[in-house]
C-alpha cells in the first residue's frame, strides 16, 4: 500500500508544479526552475556519498586515531558475536569487490609501532580481511615486570573490522624468561577475556633471517615441547577447545617429542606454523608432504599455517632456500604439496608472519602468499585463504 500513497504523493506534486509552470508569477517560475536545478546537481551527489558510507561500514571504517591506545579498552569478554558480525560483512565486501578475502591466522606486532589508521589502509588495499594480531610484551615491558598486555583491546576498539584477539605472542624474553608464569597468564586472560586463539609460543626457534643478521642470538630458543610447561599448554587447548601456535623448526631429532604431546592430547587444537619452512636440511631427512600427510592422517587437530618465504628467501645459517614447498620454476608450487594440500584443505591456514621488526612488510608478504595461493584450485584456494581459519575459530563455516 505504501507505495500507492507515495505514487499519489508525487502526482500531486507534479500537479503543483505544472500549475505554477502554467499561472504563476515570473518570480514562482524562477524559484521552481531554480530549485529543480540545483536538485538535479545535488542528487547524484547524495547517491555517490550513500553508496561510499555504505561501502566503508561493509568493509570497515577506518579509525580516525593513529594510536590505538588513544582508544579506550574494548569490553571483556569480547562481544564475539557483534565482532563476528562486522567481519562476515567485511569478507563478503572484499569478495564482492572481486579479491580473495585473507585472514592471517599468525602475525605478532609492536604496540609501540603500529598507526591503526594507515594500517587499516593498507590492508583494505591489500585485501587482506583479519589479522589474528599477537601483540608483544617486548624488552622494555618485560623489564617493568610485565608478561601480559592489553593493547589488543586498545585495537579492537579503535578498529573491531579488521582484528582477531590473540594473546600475546610467545617470544622473547617474557615467555622465554619466564614460560610458566607467562603461560599462566595467557590461560587466565583466555578464560576471563574470551580469547579465541592463543599466539604463537617458540619451543624451538631459530633466529629470523633478519635477527639473524643483527646478531640476536637470544632468539635461538630451545624450550622442548613434552617440558611441564608444554604438557600445561596441550592440556588447556584440549580441555578449553582454544587453538594455540607453535613454532618448532623442521627437524628430525624434534619429531618424535611432537608427536608424543599430539598422542597424549588428541583434541588439543595445535597450529604448526610456518609449513615447510627447513632451515638446515641437512638436520631434516623424515619431514615431507608424505610425513604430513600421515601427521593428518593420524591426529585430528593439527594444523599448518602458510608463513614462509619467498622463492629467493635464503636462511642466513645455511644459505639455504628455506621454504621447501616452492618448486623449481618461479613461483610454483612442487606438484606433491599442491596435491596434499587440495587433499586436506581444511588443515591448512593462511598466514603472513608480520612481526614487531617488520610491519612495513605487509605487501611483500601478501604477495608471496598470494603467489602460493594462486597455486592452488579455486575452491582449495578460498578455503585456505579463509574458510579453514574461521571454521577453526569458530566452529562454522562461512
Ligand atoms: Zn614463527
Amino acid at each position: 500500500m505504501q507505495w500507492i500513497l507515495a505514487v499519489y504523493k508525487e502526482i500531486v506534486l507534479a500537479a503543483k508544479f505544472i500549475k505554477i509552470l502554467l499561472r504563476g508569477s515570473e518570480m514562482q517560475k524562477f524559484i521552481l526552475i531554480l530549485s529543480l536545478f540545483l536538485f538535479l546537481l545535488v542528487s547524484p551527489l547524495i547517491a555517490i556519498e550513500k553508496i561510499s558510507i555504505s561501502n566503508a561500514a561493509e568493509i570497515g571504517r577506518i579509525p580516525d586515531i593513529e594510536d590505538a591506545d588513544a582508544a579506550p579498552k574494548a569490553n571483556v569478554p569480547f562481544d564475539m558475536n557483534s565482532l563476528k558480525s562486522k567481519w562476515r560483512d567485511r569478507i563478503k565486501a572484499i569478495r564482492n569487490s572481486g579479491k580473495l578475502p585473507i585472514i592471517d591466522i599468525e602475525s605478532s606486532y609492536n604496540p609501540k609501532k603500529l598507526n591503526v589508521r594507515s594500517f587499516a589502509k593498507i590492508m583494505d588495499k591489500e585485501g587482506v580481511a583479519l589479522i589474528a594480531f599477537s601483540p608483544q610484551v617486548g624488552e622494555k615491558g618485560f623489564k617493568e615486570g610485565k608478561l601480559w598486555t592489553d593493547n589488543i583491546r586498545h585495537l579492537i576498539s579503535a578498529d573491531p573490522w579488521r582484528y582477531i584477539p590473540t594473546t600475546v605472542a610467545g617470544i622473547y624474553p617474557a615467555w622465554t624468561e619466564k614460560p610458566e608464569d607467562f603461560l599462566n597468564e595467557q590461560i587466565k586472560h583466555v578464560k576471563e577475556d574470551g580469547y579465541p586463539l592463543m599466539g604463537e609460543f617458540e619451543f624451538r626457534h631459530y633466529p629470523s633471517p633478519p635477527e639473524y643478521k643483527r646478531g640476536e642470538m637470544y632468539r635461538d630458543v630451545d624450550i622442548p615441547i613434552n617440558s611441564k610447561v608444554g604438557h600445561r599448554l596441550f592440556a588447556f587447548s584440549q580441555e578449553s577447545g582454544i587453538p594455540f601456535q607453535i613454532h618448532y623448526e623442521i627437524e628430525d631429532k624434534l619429531l618424535s617429542s611432537l608427536e608424543e604431546m599430539l598422542t597424549a592430547y588428541p583434541k588439543a587444537k595445535v597450529i604448526w606454523c610456518h609449513l615447510s619452512q627447513i632451515r638446515y636440511q641437512v638436520r631434516s631427512a623424515i619431514y615431507g608432504h608424505d610425513y604430513v600427510e600421515r601427521l593428518i592422517k593420524k591426529y585430528p587437530n593439527i594444523y599448518f599455517d602458510t608463513a614462509f618465504g619467498s622463492t629467493e628467501s635464503v636462511y642466513p645459517g645455511s644459505r639455504e632456500r628455506h621454504a621447501r614447498i616452492w618448486g623449481n620454476e618461479h613461483g610454483k608450487v612442487k606438484e606433491e604439496w599442491i596435491r596434499l594440500i587440495t587433499a586436506y584443505p581444511w588443515r591448512f591456514l593462511a598466514a603472513m608472519d608480520l612481526g614487531g621488526d617488520r610491519m612495513d612488510e605487509l605487501p611483500e608478504k601478501n604477495k608471496t602468499l598470494r603467489k602460493f595461493l594462486e597455486n592452488l584450485p579455486e575452491d582449495v584456494r578460498e578455503i585456505v585463504a579463509y574458510k579453514a581459519a574461521w571454521k577453526l575459530l569458530f566452529n562454522e563455516e562461512l
